[in-house]
């Protein structure tokens, strides 16, 4: 049985041993080798709240206890799907490269989309969108918007590619459109309210 309920998979997994992570694990490829077109499992989207989680792609991964302990500062953009939202489809963005530790696996694992094969983007996507369950993260918290959002100084906020902006820098203003303006904010212009 996959958990459908939101509130239940926003809770976060606890540590495990490495013995117990392997039944676990055990488990996990069972459940997912059910279902229909899954590519990856956690835990706790079959009620046990333990980090443990399983990826199926090229090969099965079992993962117990796993950290992103290294990432690519560039993100992609992904459709996402998962078990327990079998109807929702979104875009996500994700890290284009991960290295990943987990306490059954003596070496590090190295995870990237930037190859001619798909289904490294795959994998590599499954692996961080896993690791987010483990933390009760789903992947509408990862969802890419198109309108690009500014945290202002006291709320977010939240500027459309073409709305027109005022920028000031020292004693310099300009007014343009949003998407022209964003790359200028790294240059030490800020955004008037
Ligand atoms: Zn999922």
């Amino acid at each position: 049985m996959i958990i459908k309920d939101k509130m239940k998979l926003e809770q976060k997994c606890s540590p495990v041993s490495v013995k117990e992570g392997e039944e676990i694990g055990v488990r996990l490829l069972h459940e997912l080798r059910q279902s229909e077109n899954g590519i990856g499992l956690a835990a706790n989207q079959i009620g046990i709240n333990k980090r443990v989680c399983v990826i199926n792609v090229k090969e099965p991964i079992v993962l117990i206890n796993p950290k992103i302990v290294e990432h690519s500062k560039e993100l992609f953009v992904f459709p996402e799907g998962c078990l327990s939202f079998p109807n929702d489809k979104i875009k996500t963005q994700r890290y284009t490269s991960v290295v990943i530790e987990a306490d059954n696996h003596k070496d590090k694992l190295s995870f990237s989309a930037e190859s001619k094969d798909i289904n490294d983007a795959f994998e590599c996507v499954c692996i961080q969108h896993e690791i987010d369950h483990l933390d009760g993260i789903t992947m509408f918290d990862r969802e890419f918007r198109q309108e690009p959002m500014v945290r202002g100084e006291n709320a977010p906020l939240k500027i459309g590619r073409n709305q027109r902006v005022t920028l000031t820098k020292g004693s310099q203003t300009k007014t343009l459109k949003y998407k022209k303006a964003e790359p200028m904010l790294e240059n030490g212009w800020t955004l008037t309210k």
